[in-house]
């Protein structure tokens, strides 16, 4: 077989998440919650299949779902996007990111990346043909930070495509909205396209707005935005997200959408979107998380690790240069083992494995989960 993507192994959340269990390490690995979601959501999904949605729903999504998530656009961050010609329903975020590199990169093409990157993105340029420019995060005692100047100097006339995480996974780090505008400088007069990981939209704390690129009208014109609902409602497995674009681009997405998944579950689709009738649910997710980050800060605050700047997602990343000189993947390995605590190497989100002596801690847990974890990790 000659196959497409011959370098590519499990991923590290997988294998993470086996060792933990094998160990019976807490698992503070793989991002996920380890509590479930509120009832009333399990309820709208079994009363969508009562009432019948259990056959194929439109191939863009349900429309309930999409005039939902249309709303929830433009009452956040006040763009509004035609749920009909705008919106499509996906099996989760990972199938909307992917999607959208297929739809639009060609052999060939450049695709700005930022490092450290989410696992999926560069398998899916590869499989599109694409070229990732690697552009790394800077990296100082104020944590991480996108490097504009670095970014705009990777642009090239092949450049097709640039990828941005807000909040960012797996750094914690955010966009500031002033910084939309350097952004909108760097792509202004160019036909690059923006594909924009959202997903962890509703995890920014301290008051902080989320920097949604639909808040910026000339970003958002030539912009795939993708969100999660796993995260938001606490349902990872459910494989639920969506992407939003300009018709033109959402035309091309669903071309390939279409002959790809065709279209997702019905019920969760329908469950979904009376579910989101009431925002309260992910208006309360900031302070909701922001309390967790806050307990396991505050257990760390004592310890050898040395805590970064975590601003928005449900990770937190730590230094461990005190404790141990180890690589980040056998530190991560040794903390699952034998202090029974899992962690994922930041290392194993860069293309060439950088080494910061960084490893990224979960606190989507209980909290006796983290108070067990961090018991644990307060000992060494
Ligand atoms: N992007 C980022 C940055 C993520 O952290 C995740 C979830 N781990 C995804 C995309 C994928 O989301 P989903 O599970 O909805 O496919
Ligand atoms: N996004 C999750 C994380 O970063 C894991 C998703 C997965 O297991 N593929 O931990």
């Amino acid at each position: 077989l000659h196959t497409r993507l011959p370098a590519v192994g499990t991923t590290v959340f997988t294998r993470m998440s086996a060792l933990a269990a094998q160990h019976g390490a807490v698992n503070l690995g793989q991002g996920f919650p380890d509590f479930d979601c509120e009832p009333a959501l399990i309820d709208a999904v079994s009363d969508a299949m009562r009432a019948g949605n259990n056959q194929y729903p439109l191939m863009t999504g349900a429309a309930p779902l999409r005039e939902a998530i249309a709303a929830k656009i433009a009452s956040r961050y006040g763009h509004d996007y035609d749920a009909a010609s705008e919106i499509t329903v996906t099996a989760g975020a990972t199938q909307a990111l992917t999607t959208a590199i297929l739809c639009c990169v060609h052999p060939g093409d450049e695709v700005i990346v930022i490092e450290p990157a989410y696992d999926s993105y560069l398998p899916a340029i590869a499989l599109a043909g694409g070229v990732p420019v690697l552009v790394a995060m800077e990296v100082d005692e104020r944590g991480y930070s996108v490097p504009w100047d670095k970014l705009a100097a990777a642009v090239s006339p092949q450049t097709r495509l640039i990828i941005i995480n807000t909040p960012h996974n797996p750094t914690g780090t955010i966009v500031r909205v002033a910084d939309l505008e350097k952004l909108a400088d760097i792509v202004r007069g160019t036909q690059i396209v923006l594909l924009s990981d959202e997903v962890y939209e509703h995890m920014v704390y301290d008051g902080v707005p989320h920097a949604s690129l639909s808040r910026h009208a000339e970003l958002a014109a030539r912009a795939f935005i993708v969100s999660s609902f796993g995260k938001t409602y606490h349902v990872t497995g459910w494989k639920v997200g969506y992407v939003a674009a300009p018709s033109t681009m959402t035309a091309e997405f669903r071309k390939v959408h279409q002959y790809n998944v065709f279209t997702v579950n019905t019920p969760m689709q329908h469950g979904l979107a009376s579910y989101m009738a009431d925002p309260q649910p992910y208006l309360q997710l900031p302070a909701f998380y922001q309390r967790k980050r806050d307990l396991f800060r505050a257990g760390l605050a004592g310890s050898r690790f040395e805590l970064l700047p975590a601003d928005g997602t449900y990770f937190q990343c730590v230094k461990y240069s005190a404790i141990s000189q180890d690589s980040e993947a056998q530190f991560a390995e040794w903390l699952t083992t034998e202090l029974k605590v899992a962690a994922i190497p930041v290392s194993a989100f860069y293309a060439q494995g950088k080494e910061s002596g960084i490893v990224r801690f979960c606190f989507a847990k209980r909290d006796e989960t983290l108070n067990l974890a961090l018991a644990r990790l307060r000992t060494i």
